[in-house]
C-alpha cells in the first residue's frame, strides 16, 4: 500500500513573509489529512523560515535543487548536508525547468540523486517528455532514457526511497493537464521499468507522482488512477486552500 504524497513546488515565488504565512496556513490544517504525506518546497533562501513555520508538524520540508558535491569551491551551490541541516526531508531533482532552462543533464541529475540519498534525503526525481516528443510518439522512449540515466546505479534499498514525478513538460504551468489515462499509462510504464530492473515487489512500493497543471478541480480524477500515488503541484500550491483541496482529493481514493 503506497501512502499518497502531495508536494508543493513554490518555484521562485513569494517573499519571506508570504512564504511563512503560506506554510503556517498549510501546517495549521494539515492535521485533517492524516492519511497522506504533505510537503512544501520553498525557494532555498526561505527554507529556514518555512521550516520554523511548519514547526515540527506533519508537513515535510523540501528543497527545489542541490549540488552533488559535499563541500568546497562551488560558488552559489548548496549541498545535501546543508539541506538536511535546515530540516529538509525532500529535494526535487531534475525538474523540467532545470533540465530545459538551465541545461541540466540526466547524468547531473543522477549524481544529485545519489548524493541526496547518501545524505538521507528523499529525492523527488522528475521525468517528462516535451510536446514534440509526445506528438512524435516518443514518450515511452524519453521516459525510459530519463529513468535509466537519472536513476542509474541505485541499489534496491535506495530505489525504495526514491519518489518519481512524471511531469509532461507541455503540462507544466500551461493549464493543459494530462488526461488521467495519459498519466496512468506513463506511470504504469515507469512501474514496469522499476520492476524490470529490480523486481515487482519493489516496483509496488515506489511512489510515482503526477505533475503538470494539477488543481483542485482535476486532482481527484488524476489521483484515482491506480498508479498515480500523488501530485507535484506548482502554481496551485501557492494558495493554501487550493493546495489542501488537492490533498483532500488524494484522501478520497
Ligand atoms: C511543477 O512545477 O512541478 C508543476 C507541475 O507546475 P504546475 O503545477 O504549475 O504546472
Amino acid at each position: 500500500m503506497r501512502r499518497p504524497f502531495i508536494a508543493g513546488n513554490w518555484k521562485m515565488n513569494l517573499n519571506r513573509r508570504e512564504a511563512a504565512t503560506l506554510a503556517g496556513s498549510i501546517a495549521r490544517r494539515a492535521g485533517e489529512l492524516a492519511h497522506l504525506d504533505l510537503a512544501v518546497c520553498p525557494p532555498s533562501v526561505y527554507l529556514e523560515t518555512v521550516g520554523a513555520a511548519l514547526s515540527g508538524g506533519p508537513v515535510g520540508l523540501g528543497a527545489q535543487n542541490m549540488y552533488h558535491e559535499a563541500a568546497g569551491a562551488f560558488t552559489g551551490e548548496i549541498s545535501a548536508a546543508m539541506l538536511v541541516d535546515l530540516g529538509c526531508r525532500y529535494v526535487i531533482l531534475g525538474h523540467s525547468e532545470r533540465r530545459h532552462i538551465l541545461g541540466e543533464t540526466d547524468e547531473q541529475v543522477n549524481r544529485k540523486v545519489l548524493a541526496a540519498l547518501a545524505a538521507g534525503l528523499t529525492p523527488i526525481a522528475c521525468v517528462g517528455e516535451l510536446l514534440e516528443e509526445r506528438e512524435a510518439g516518443q514518450t515511452g522512449e524519453v521516459i525510459r532514457r530519463q529513468f535509466d540515466r537519472s536513476l542509474a546505479g541505485l541499489p534496491d534499498e535506495q530505489m525504495r526511497r526514491v519518489v518519481i514525478a512524471y511531469e509532461p513538460v507541455w503540462a507544466i504551468g500551461t493549464g493543459k493537464v494530462a488526461t488521467p489515462q495519459q498519466a496512468q499509462e506513463v506511470h504504469l510504464d515507469l512501474r514496469k521499468l522499476i520492476s524490470a530492473r529490480y523486481n515487482q515487489g519493489l516496483a509496488q512500493t515506489v511512489r510515482i507522482l503526477y505533475g503538470g497543471s494539477v488543481k483542485a478541480a482535476n486532482a481527484a480524477e488524476l489521483l484515482s488512477q491506480a498508479d498515480v500515488d500523488g501530485a507535484l503541484v506548482g502554481g496551485a500550491s501557492l494558495k493554501a486552500d487550493e493546495f489542501l483541496a488537492i490533498a483532500a482529493g488524494a484522501q478520497r481514493n
